[in-house]
C-alpha cells in the first residue's frame, strides 16, 4: 500500500467521521506551497481555512515559537507570562481596544463575547435582557451555544435542546432590526464578512447605523473576526474598514497561524466586566501559542497589509478573466468567486486539487484564503492550476 492508503486506512479506522476529506494528504510546506506523500505540488489558497497567516513554515514565526517552547510551553493562568502580555498589547495597540481574553478557538470566543454581553445587561439591567440578534446566514461556531446563535437552519438538528435566546435577523435590512429590539436584547453579533455563509460582505451604511443603534440602546455590539481577523482582508481587523468601534471584537483562526488560539478584544464599554472567576480555560494565553501570536502581529505593519491588498487586486483581476467567473466578492485576500450556473464550486475544488491548487468553497462560491506572505510567483501557478480546473468543467 502507498503511504497515502495507509494514512487513508488508519484514519477510517480510527479517527472519528467527522469530516469529509479529499484523498490527499499533505505531508509538509514552505509559504504557499505544500506536497503530498507522492512529493506532488499544491499551491494552497485556502492557508487551512485562514489559520497559516504567515504560510507553512515561515522562519521567523517557528524561532519565535520555539524559542518560547525551549523556555516554558505553558504554566497555569494562576501565573502571570510575557508572550501572553506581549501578544494582548499588541492587539490592543493597534486596534485601540481595552483588554484580551485568550481562548483556544472561535466558538470559544465567540462564547466569551456572549457571556460577557449577558453578564454586562444583567448587572446593569437585572434579568430578562439577554437576548442576543445574529444575522440570517451566518456561523458562529459550533458549541451548543455557538450553534444556536448561528442562523442557519441546518446547523439546529441533533442536538437539542440548544441554548436558548438567540434571534436571527437578515443582514443589510435596519427595518427588521429595530423590530426585533423589544427591550429584551443585551447584544449583537455579526460577520462584517461572511465566510461560511457564502463570502457576503455587509453595506457600510448598515453597519455603521447598526453600530449607532446598539450605542444608543446601551447593546453590546460584538464583531465576529474569526475568519476576517488579522489582517485577512488588508486591515488587521476588518471593523477597521467600516469606521466602527464594536464593544467586542472576536477572532481565532489567523491568529493562530498554525496553533489553536482565540481572542476577545473587549473595548472601552466591556474591558471590566469579568472579574476573577468569571471566566476561564486551562490553555488559555498558551505562552507558545502567544509568542507565535506576538510574533505575527509584529509583521503586520501598514506595508504589510498594504501588500495584502495589492495581491488581492492583482488576483481578482486575473480571476475575473477565467473561464465561469462571474464575479468576485470580499476584501483583501478573503475572496468569494461567483460562477454561473453551469459549474458547482464543490466540483471547481476536486478538479483544482487534480491540477495542483487548493481552494474552499463558500455556500456556491469558490473561496479563497491564501496565506497573507504568498508571492508572486506562488500566485501566478496556484491561479494557472484553478483556471485550468475552470476550462476543464
Ligand atoms: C471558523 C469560524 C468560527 C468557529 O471557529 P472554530 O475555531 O472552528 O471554533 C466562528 N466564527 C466564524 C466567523 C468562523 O469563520
Amino acid at each position: 500500500m502507498s503511504n497515502f492508503d495507509l494514512i487513508k486506512e488508519a484514519d477510517q479506522s480510527f479517527v472519528a467521521g467527522t469530516y469529509g476529506r479529499f484523498p490527499v494528504a499533505i505531508e509538509k510546506g514552505n509559504n504557499a506551497t505544500c506536497y503530498d506523500f507522492d512529493g506532488k505540488e499544491y499551491i494552497d489558497f485556502s492557508s487551512g481555512i485562514g489559520v497559516n497567516s504567515l504560510g507553512f513554515c515561515d522562519k521567523e514565526w517557528i524561532a519565535a515559537v520555539t524559542a518560547q517552547l525551549n523556555s516554558l510551553q505553558h504554566i497555569s493562568n494562576l501565573y502571570y507570562t510575557k508572550p501572553c502580555t506581549d501578544a494582548a498589547k499588541l492587539l490592543c495597540e493597534k486596534t485601540g481596544m481595552k483588554k484580551v481574553f485568550f481562548s483556544n478557538s472561535g466558538a470559544e470566543s465567540n462564547e466569551g463575547a456572549i457571556k460577557c454581553a449577558r453578564k454586562y445587561s444583567y448587572e446593569k439591567y437585572g434579568d430578562g435582557r439577554s437576548k442576543v440578534i445574529t444575522l440570517v446566514n451566518s456561523f458562529h461556531g459550533r458549541t451548543v451555544t455557538t450553534l444556536a446563535a448561528t442562523g442557519q437552519d441546518v446547523f439546529h438538528r441533533f442536538f437539542f435542546p440548544f441554548t436558548e435566546g438567540f434571534e436571527f435577523v437578515p443582514a443589510n435590512d435596519i427595518s427588521e432590526l429595530k423590530k426585533a429590539l423589544d427591550g429584551t436584547v443585551c447584544a449583537v453579533m455579526v460577520e462584517l464578512i461572511q465566510g461560511e455563509g457564502g463570502v457576503m460582505p455587509l453595506d457600510v451604511d448598515y453597519v455603521k447605523e447598526l453600530e449607532s443603534i446598539c450605542n444608543e440602546n446601551d447593546i453590546i455590539f460584538i464583531v465576529d473576526e474569526v475568519q476576517t481577523g488579522v489582517g485577512r482582508t488588508g486591515e488587521l481587523f476588518a471593523f477597521q474598514h467600516f469606521g466602527i468601534s464594536p464593544d467586542i471584537v472576536t477572532t481565532a483562526k489567523g491568529i493562530g497561524g498554525g496553533l489553536p488560539l482565540g481572542c476577545v478584544i473587549f473595548g472601552e464599554k466591556t474591558e471590566s466586566v469579568f472579574s476573577a472567576g468569571d471566566h476561564a480555560t486551562t490553555f488559555g494565553g498558551n505562552p507558545v501559542a502567544t509568542a507565535g501570536a506576538a510574533h505575527i502581529l509584529s509583521r503586520m505593519d501598514r506595508a504589510f497589509l498594504d501588500e495584502v491588498r495589492a495581491k488581492g487586486d492583482y488576483m481578482r483581476k486575473r480571476i475575473m478573466r477565467m473561464p465561469h467567473v462571474v464575479g468576485i466578492d470580499g476584501l483583501g485576500l478573503m475572496m468569494g468567486v461567483r460562477l454561473d450556473e453551469t459549474v458547482k464550486s464543490a466540483d471547481v475544488v476536486k478538479k483544482g486539487i487534480e491540477k495542483g491548487a487548493l481552494l474552499l468553497t463558500a455556500k456556491a462560491k469558490v473561496r479563497l484564503l491564501p496565506p497573507l506572505t504568498i508571492s508572486y510567483e506562488e500566485i501566478d501557478k496556484g491561479l494557472a492550476s484553478m483556471a485550468d480546473a475552470l476550462s476543464e468543467l
